[in-house]
């Protein structure tokens, strides 16, 4: 049975376990680096396995004809990541201190590790509304998502009803894409004008099959095993309304899951970790990758993640071959990137 237990030095840790932190951990465990994966804890809104663990049925990545779901996927690829040694911790990485050099990483339960390289996979979280039923219809499948690539086309959204919350270009991307299965697609704002780019929103308002509730937020999701309907209140005139819908996408942006970083790793003004080198995974601090959606604030997808999680561990790779850690060690500049 493989240890769990952190090493005096670790060559890899990655923090996190989407697609990109396991796809990450393949890759650095077949190369021999014995990756350690802090898989995180769990929280109301966030468990191990990412964004993908709240999504039912996975139609769009490559190699699963009939699809797969979401936990299972990532089931997956965990014991993947498993079957050629990567070791597992079920805990957060709280605080990380990359001035010091091996890093040291401090993990929720206390537990401190120093690695020669890191890689960042925590990806993002969804906003959602904040509504009890709203959360709990989303994690049983009862037709309230926050990703409408994800589930659209599932097959209880055909010829249905569907709501889109938002009024950003994620809120008009959605409404569009889901036309092509809803009979109707209400998008409900909050204010009456858009803040989607113009082209976004006039394409959606000049599609026969959306219409918008300007002025109103949403006060209460109905319904007990699938969503029946949404309350909904006019931010102008404080009053009440019901609406019937069949479905409920949120799409009011998406949080970088990057606050436990603090200052120590240049971030977008998004809060997004800033690339420093075009088409590589390289952070500000030499040693420091980072993949999937922490750092990808505009494709947002499994196969996506997965693809810089492979770039990620190669990245690291190469960087401790070609002698990274030295450099780091002795001080002298950072070898070039290949
Ligand atoms: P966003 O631009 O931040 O828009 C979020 C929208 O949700 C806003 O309209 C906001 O309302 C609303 N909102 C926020 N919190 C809310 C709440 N609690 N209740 C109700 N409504 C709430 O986010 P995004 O649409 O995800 O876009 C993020 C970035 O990705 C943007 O830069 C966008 O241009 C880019 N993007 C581009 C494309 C594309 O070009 N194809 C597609 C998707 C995203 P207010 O307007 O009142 O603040």
């Amino acid at each position: 049975m493989t240890d769990n237990t952190p090493r005096e030095l670790e060559h890899v840790v990655i923090i996190g376990s989407g697609p990109a932190g396991w796809t990450a951990a393949v890759y650095a465990a077949r190369a021999q680096l014995e990756p350690l994966v802090f898989e995180g804890a769990g929280s109301r809104t966030m468990i191990p396995g990412g964004q993908l663990m709240f999504t039912t049925e996975v139609e769009n990545y490559p190699g699963f004809k009939e699809g797969i779901t979401g936990p299972e996927l990532m089931m997956e690829m965990r014991a993947q990541a498993q079957r050629f040694g990567t070791r597992i911790v079920t805990e957060d990485i709280a605080e990380v201190d990359f001035q010091q050099y091996p890093f040291v990483l401090k993990s929720s339960r206390g537990k401190e590790v120093r690695a020669e390289a890191v890689i960042l996979a925590t990806g993002a979280n969804a906003k959602w509304i904040g509504l009890p039923n709203e959360e709990r219809l989303a994690q049983s499948g009862g037709g309230v998502s926050a990703c409408a690539v994800c589930d659209g086309a599932l097959p209880a959204f055909r010829n249905k009803v569907l709501a889109v919350v938002g009024g950003g270009d994620s809120a008009m991307e959605d409404a569009i894409y889901l036309t092509k299965f809803a009979k109707e697609v209400v998008i409900i704002h909050r204010r009456d004008e858009f803040r989607a780019s113009r082209i976004m929103a006039e394409r959606a308002l000049a599609d026969e099959k959306i219409r918008v509730e300007w002025n109103k937020v949403v006060t209460e999701v109905l319904g007990d095993d699938v969503i029946t309907g949404l309350r909904l209140q006019d931010t102008v005139t404080g009053a009440a309304s019901e609406l019937s819908v069949d479905g409920l996408f949120v799409a009011i942006g998406h949080q970088p899951n990057t606050a436990f970083l603090g200052d120590q790793v240049a971030l977008k003004p998004n809060g997004y970790v800033e690339m420093s080198v075009p088409w590589r995974t390289n952070t500000s601090v030499p040693g420091v990758f980072a993949c999937g959606d922490v750092m990808d604030d505009y494709y947002k997808q499994a196969i996506s993640a997965a693809g810089t999680g492979c770039m990620a561990a190669l990245d690291a790779e190469r960087w401790l071959a070609h002698g990274g850690a030295e450099a780091h060690v002795s001080g002298k500049e950072e070898v070039a990137v290949r």
